[in-house]
């Protein structure tokens, strides 16, 4: 198919996710038709390259058509592609709970799988909710989230997202959650620190756990970085205060780690930078390397134990057909192979350091505020009009990058193997996409 043919096709067939589709019709927003990807590189049928610079969705961590992760998929695909996981296991999902686990420390020593990040926030509400109840804490039914957070959009994961647009056309059928202060950086005033922002944010939720501790179940957090609140980053002070309120007022932490795990933020987990561990930790997105659907609740022992009874009904009775996948999980195999082999951690901190330098000067842009970075994650908000993200976007595009801003927050989320060459080019187009943007 040419690219003209694929565009009016999917036009006419396919609905895309999280647009308005009437924005590709009337040709504001060029609907972008791929090909083939190598690398860093998304290319189209007529021979156009983008370089992707948000991870296809903060999904992506070694490229594109990454040669290992191949390589191990067509060897699974050769001995098995899927088998039921109720009453059957296979050794990619054992194997990868195990390693997995042991990357917790062993704190997390069970790992329940489904296929997206919404479906693992879900579990981990259910399992923290039926928790409670299995030990008599049948009062312990809400759920506690950050202003900002965002934790999927099914009707169950939407209880805890607290993002507007995603969550006000449906409000009717969500049951809320209760929102307390997010500890944003941004919010800093007459000369705060960003930790000085976390102990006040965690001082509100002291405050509220004080009043309603007994009828929380959990409180929901992404730790270091609220992606879609645009890319909030917060002081690691905040999930040592928080931890430490969940434990005295006996509240499970959830540490949604679907974007930010993975060694995004510089540590393999955010949750490490502040030296605690969660009761349930959700991980999607990265796990898979980005490639196939895959996501995972690991939890304690402790609470694995409080479902394992002689009656079925203290059981976790929950599944998706997929719960496991063989395929995915050998995919997630083979990128805990690449950290495990090319001391991915350290080599991003260079990668991060290079990108942030080759950035700066645009942190004295008279009209770029909040410069900010967390490992292999680099933002900042623009003070221009509304229609700035989608301009943007164009002028991305127009120079070989993929960069799609969250309101007016422009951010970098690349793939940990972006080279100095890359590097450079990256920050080259995107000053003048900005520039172009602004004009
Ligand atoms: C993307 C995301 C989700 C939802 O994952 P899906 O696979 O899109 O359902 C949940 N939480 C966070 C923090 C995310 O970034």
């Amino acid at each position: 198919m040419t690219n003209s043919e694929l565009l009016s096709r999917s036009l006419a067939a396919v609905w895309h996710p999280c647009t308005q589709m009437k924005h590709h019709q009337d040709g504001d927003l060029p609907l972008v038709p791929v090909v083939r990807g190598e690398g860093l590189w998304l290319h189209d049928a007529d021979g156009k390259r983008y370089l992707d610079g948000i991870s296809s969705w903060w999904v992506n961590l070694f490229g594109h058509s990454n040669p290992r992760i191949n390589a191990a998929i067509t060897d699974q695909l050769g001995k098995l592609e899927h088998v039921m996981l109720a009453g059957f296991t296979h050794e990619p999902v054992v194997q990868l709970s195990e390693r997995l686990s042991a990357l917790t420390g062993n704190a997390l020593g069970h790992c329940f799988y489904a296929s997206d990040g919404a479906s693992a926030t879900e579990i981990a509400l259910k399992m923290s909710f039926h928790f409670w109840r299995n030990h008599g804490h049948s009062a312990k039914t809400e759920f506690v989230a950050l202003a900002g957070g965002y934790h999927g959009e099914t009707v169950g994961a939407l209880a805890v997202t607290d993002v507007a647009i995603f969550r006000d056309a449906y409000a009717p059928l969500v049951r809320g959650a209760h929102v307390v202060p997010s500890p944003d950086a941004r919010q800093a005033v007459d000369g705060e620190s960003a930790a000085d922002v976390a102990r006040r944010a965690a001082g509100a939720l002291a405050t509220f756990l004080e009043a309603n501790g007994p009828r929380i179940a959990a409180l929901i957090v992404e730790p270091l970085v609220q992606g879609a609140a645009g890319m909030a980053m917060h002081d690691p002070e905040y999930l040592r205060l928080a931890r430490a309120l969940c434990d005295r007022h006996e509240v499970h932490l959830i540490c949604d780690e679907i974007a930010v795990g993975c060694g995004r933020t510089g540590t393999f987990f955010a949750h490490e930078q502040a030296g605690i561990k969660p009761d349930f930790l959700c991980l999607s997105k990265g796990i898979s390397g980005g490639y196939l659907p895959l996501s995972v609740v690991l939890t304690t022992d402790k609470v694995y134990a409080a479902f394992y009874d002689d009656a079925a009904t203290r059981g976790f009775l929950h599944s998706h057909s997929y719960t496991g996948n063989a395929l995915a999980c050998r995919a997630a195999l083979a990128t805990l192979d690449i950290f495990a082999s090319d001391d991915v951690l350290h080599a991003n901190k260079a990668r991060g350091d290079l990108l942030e330098s080759l950035l700066r000067p645009l942190a004295d842009h008279p009209q770029v505020r909040h410069f900010r970075r967390r490992g292999m994650i680099l933002a900042f908000d623009v003070d221009a009009d509304p229609g700035f993200g989608r301009r943007f976007y164009r002028e991305a595009l127009a120079r070989e990058l993929l960069l799609r801003p969250m309101g007016n927050t422009v951010y970098f989320m690349p793939p940990y193997i972006l080279g100095e060459d890359d590097t450079t080019f990256l920050a080259r187009n995107a000053a003048a996409a900005l520039e172009a943007a602004l004009k």
